[in-house]
Parts: structure tokens; sequence; C-alpha cells
């Protein structure tokens, strides 16, 4: 097992600018597998399906807003966050369309064809940047993951690949899971996405860990905390090269409901 990096590491050594290296979209690296993954599912979910409200808090947002970029389709408040001042920087370089800021077209591009509107992706980014109206500092361990500030209940809460890397434990997992639970109304959405039975993932030459997760441990987490799972789709990883960068053996997207399904 890993030692586990906790969030005095991620102050100390997550560098945002070696973890975009992985959203280097269509250049063969091991994020190109898993964002593919994500993005499908995201479509599918936030601007193909029937999900919408007004406002999507993103917890553990990180430096990256591909995982938003169908859910401005769907509600029209996003709020990202993440535990790190300097991903929040690199978020509202990107929201500013500041020199030096990631260059998300790439993803924004495929997004704009699976959603069927190739020609249209400057609009879409604008409305993305529009849609997120505030990047606000998280900490999932907290029992309201926004203190100091008190939110109104939110329709949905999302989460890609946070909760594995801030976790220690199963214990500290499910209480994150009620942490991030409590920000969600009666009835709304928490969709989780993130990579199984990992142990660890790297950001440039730093390796972090992983809580190893299992589609049983995390089915088990939800009912326990009283969600409803609407969807559980998993996929194997292709990969087999690319093991030194991270662990994964399947990839996995979960949309659950809080209380039982209307
Ligand atoms: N969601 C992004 C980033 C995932 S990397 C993506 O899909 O690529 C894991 C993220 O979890 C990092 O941005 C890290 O800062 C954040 N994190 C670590 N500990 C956390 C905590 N206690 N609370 C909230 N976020 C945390």
């Amino acid at each position: 097992m890993e030692e586990f990096t906790g969030g005095d590491v991620y102050q100390k050594e997550f560098n945002p600018r070696s973890y975009l290296e992985y959203y280097k979209f269509g250049e063969g690296t091991l994020g190109d597998e898993t964002t593919i993954f994500y993005l499908e599912c995201l479509c599918k979910t936030f601007a193909l399906g029937s999900m919408k409200g007004d406002t999507l808090i993103d917890i553990g947002s990180g430096p990256t807003i591909y995982q938003l970029i169908s859910a401005c389709e769907a509600f029209e408040t996003i709020i990202a966050s993440d535990y790190l001042d300097e991903n929040l920087q690199e978020t509202r370089k990107w929201l500013k369309n500041e020199p030096g800021a990631f260059d998300w077209s790439p993803v924004v591009k495929y997004v704009c064809e699976l959603e069927g509107n190739r020609d249209k992706w400057a609009e879409k980014e604008a409305k993305l940047r529009r849609s997120i109206k505030q990047v606000l500092k998280c900490n999932v361990h907290l029992g309201n993951p926004m203190a100091p500030l008190s939110l109104p209940q939110v329709d949905c809460v999302l989460s890609s690949e946070c909760l594995e890397a801030a976790c220690s434990d199963h214990e500290s997992y499910r209480t994150a899971v009620k942490n991030i639970s409590s920000l969600l109304k009666p009835g709304g959405h928490l969709v989780l996405c993130g990579v199984l039975e990992t142990t660890f993932y790297m950001v440039g030459s730093r390796k972090f860990s992983s809580l190893f997760l299992t589609e049983k441990f995390l089915r088990e987490a939800l009912t326990a905390n009283g969600f409803t799972i609407v969807q559980f789709k998993t996929q194997p990883r292709v990969d087999k090269v690319m093991l030194d960068m991270c662990d994964f053996t399947a990839l996995y997207f979960i949309v659950a409901c809080k209380g039982t399904k209307a």
C-alpha cells in the first residue's frame, strides 16, 4: 500500500501544471482514455439526458473544467471548488481567458462533437465561462465542505477523481460521502466518476496515494448514506503500458439520487 498523501502533501507538492499534462487531449497520454470515458458519460447524463436544475457544485475540481462542459447545458449555475488555492487560481485563469491559461479547446471541441454541435466550440467555451459563477475553497473532510460559507442545498453535486484522492480509508470515504451529500437537496443527484482498484497516481515525479475502491464498496458507501443508485457504469482499462503513471484497472461513472427515487 502507498503511504497516504493527505491535505498537507497536496498543499506542498501537488503541481497543477504537472497534473494538467494528463489533459493534453489527443496526445496519447493516459488521460485520453479516462477523459473520453468521463466525457461520454457526462454528455449522456447532462447534455443528452433528462437531468436538469438550477445549480451544480463540483467538488475537488482540481485545475480542470472538462467535467463541466456538458453540465453547463443542464445547470444555470456551476460552482467549482477545490482544497488547493493553486488549483482555484488555475481555473480562474481559464475563466478570465488570461495568457498562460491551459488550452481546453481540444476537449471542448470533442464534447461539441459528442453533443452534435461541432462548429460551436467557441460559443460553448463562452457559455461554460458564464455558467461557472463561483470558484470556492472546499474540504470533503468537513461536515460542511464549503465552510465557512453556508450554501443553499443544490440540485446536483458532481465529483471526479477526488474522494479516492482525499480519503485514507473506507471509513473516511463514507464520511466524505455524507459530508458532500449535505450540500444536496433531497431528491437531488450525486454524480461520481473516477478510477477503480487504484493505489497511486503520478503528478510530475510525485506519487500521490489513491484509496483502493471496488464497485461493491462504492455501492455500499452510497446506500449506507441514503442514496439510491440510478446508474453504475464501469469500463475496464484498455492501456496496459502506462502502469507507472497510475495503476487503475477500470473506470466508473455513478449517478445516485439522494433518498428514494421518485
Ligand atoms: N476533479 C479533477 C481533479 C482530481 S485530482 C479531475 O477530474 O481531474 C484530486 C483533487 O482532489 C485535487 O485537485 C486535490 O486538490 C483535491 N483534494 C485533495 N484533498 C481534498 C480535500 N480534503 N477536499 C477537497 N478536495 C481535495
